[in-house]
């Protein structure tokens, strides 16, 4: 008998920790490697949050949580989704959880049956795919262009739906391509599912503070979409904390009690301390982390700036998150010491053995021909990074 079973033989490894893997194992060899390959602000986090934390360590918050969150902390996410988002959940229909990334693995295990389709426009964030996998879903894939912001279209979207069809995923600001749908976007394309009642949305929200051209829209907001749509946040990026493992979900309730069904027989209530220290986060003043969103803007400009100074790489304008998907398809069929770059997988891995800069490849987000950048790095080092890049390809 084999030792291992059908699903982890056919689930994937996480490329943008393989490429860290790669990265690491260069530094070792005392290479100076700038790694711009991972999802993580690079500031800590806001020292009102750490002491959130170690008063509730002092207060002996060290039992076991309840499965679906502390109430005071699902009342603060309450109060957020309405102050932010114009959305009002009970705390019925809120879920606290180990990570976005378990709210997302909750709700494709308890919505997903084996053969059920999962649309994902391409480019998607890089565990859905496998997520989807896990719960035994099918992950259709609907590439987008660049010249549409990489969003998709209700056209491409009314396409791809069968009588299979049962979610769609989505992340805005999106992560890799940064960009945000609008209002008017989001409507045409809940224009397409009112055809399809069946059919449940996950929006994918954590990158909503780190936007910078204001107007963030949640797929719930509409009146037609608020029962069957699960809004999925966390503390993760605006708030710089990607260790404390919180994430959350506003969803039917039918829905929000499943996950809790679900979470716990897993992993039961997220970290206790960690919880408390998210009830300083979602409750103070957005203002309060503006400092580091500013900071992300003008990286942003610094980047592209660096790398529409390359030729072969055409980049769209991200209004969000943290990260450049730029078009480098100009580029394949070169060839360099007897290899020739065919995708973005070969030229990502050029760019960290010639230039010593980490990339994510396009691949891994559905999109063979982009690489994904991440700024979340110090200007200086997004600037020796990008020079380093040019001169690797001139
Ligand atoms: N969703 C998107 C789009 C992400 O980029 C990430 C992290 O990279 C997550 C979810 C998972 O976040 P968390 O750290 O809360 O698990």
């Amino acid at each position: 008998k084999n030792l291992l079973s059908e699903r982890i033989n056919k689930l994937q490894t996480s490329a943008t920790l393989a490429m860290a893997a790669k990265a690491r194992a260069l530094k070792a060899e005392g290479k100076d490697i700038i790694s711009l390959s991972l999802g993580e602000p690079d500031f800590n986090t806001p020292d009102f949050i750490k002491e959130a934390a170690i008063q509730a360590i002092n207060d002996n918050y060290t039992s076991y949580p309840p499965v679906d969150g502390y109430p005071a902390l699902k009342e603060a996410i309450a109060g957020k989704f309405k102050r932010d988002n114009n959305l009002t959940y009970s705390t019925a229909q809120i879920v606290v959880s180990t990570g976005a990334k378990q709210a997302l693995a909750n709700a494709a295990l308890v919505c997903i049956n084996p053969g059920d389709e999962v649309i994902l426009p391409c480019p998607y964030w890089v565990s859905y795919r496998d997520i989807v996998k896990i719960a035994e879903g099918v992950p259709v894939e609907v590439q987008t262009s660049i010249e549409n912001d990489f969003k998709i279209t209700p056209e491409q979207l009314e396409a791809a739906i069968t009588p299979k069809t049962k979610m769609l995923w989505y992340s805005s600001p999106c992560n890799p391509s940064g960009s945000i749908y609008s209002k008017e976007e989001l409507r045409a394309l809940a224009d397409v599912l009112q055809k399809h009642p069946d059919i449940i949305v996950v929006s994918d929200e954590i990158y909503e503070h780190i936007n910078f051209v204001g107007g963030h829209v949640s797929m719930a907001q509409f009146e037609d979409m608020y029962n069957r749509t699960i809004t999925v946040n966390g503390v993760s990026k605006a708030f710089a904390m990607t260790g404390w493992r919180i994430g959350y979900i506003g969803a039917p309730e039918a829905i929000a009690k499943a996950c809790t069904k679900m979470q716990g027989q897993i992993t039961s209530g997220a970290n206790s301390i960690a919880q408390q220290a998210t009830i300083a986060a979602v409750s103070a003043p957005v203002s309060k982390i503006k400092y580091m969103v500013d900071e992300f803007k003008e990286r942003r400009t610094l980047i592209l700036n660096l790398l529409n100074s390359i030729e072969g790489f055409n980049c769209n304008n991200p209004e969000g998150a943290f990260y450049v998907f730029p078009n480098v398809a100009a580029l394949f069929g070169k060839t360099f010491n007897g290899k020739t770059i065919q995708n973005a997988s070969d030229l990502s891995m050029y760019l960290l053995e010639e230039a010593n800069v980490a990339t994510v490849t396009g691949e891994a987000f559905g999109n063979p021909d982009c690489i994904r950048l991440s700024y979340a790095a110090s200007k200086e080092e997004i600037t020796t990074a990008i020079n380093r890049i040019k001169k690797a390809l001139s």
